[in-house]
């Protein structure tokens, strides 16, 4: 396992983990502060985590990752919120990071 992405805030996170996943990295995103709330701890000092399970996979993570913060610099597209559960999601999500509902299913 190896860490390579820390992000502001969870959705980034799991947006990362959606490039690494499509792109056939087996990956994994920690310190998921919204789901271990759901748990009853808190944890606010924490910010969320994209590991990797093989480290050989660390240098094409590391370009994806970058090519993925360039092209947010671009793009024009809005958010949009999940219509079942209410989570903001970034423009090129195809399905909420937070309850996998499709965003063609929330028009
Ligand atoms: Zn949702």
């Amino acid at each position: 396992m190896k860490r390579v992405f820390t992000a502001d805030n969870i959705a980034l996170a799991w947006h990362v983990n959606n490039i690494l996943q499509s792109n056939s990295i087996k990956a994994e995103v920690r310190n998921d502060s919204l789901h271990s709330a759901q748990g009853g701890i808190p944890v606010t000092e924490c910010n969320p985590e994209v590991w990797i399970f093989n480290e050989a996979d660390e240098q094409l993570a590391a370009q994806l990752i970058e090519e993925q913060q360039n092209s947010n610099q671009t793009i024009q597209k809005p958010d949009w919120n999940c219509a079942k559960c209410g989570e903001q999601n970034f423009a090129q999500f195809e399905i909420c990071w937070n309850c996998q509902t499709a965003h063609s299913e929330t028009d």
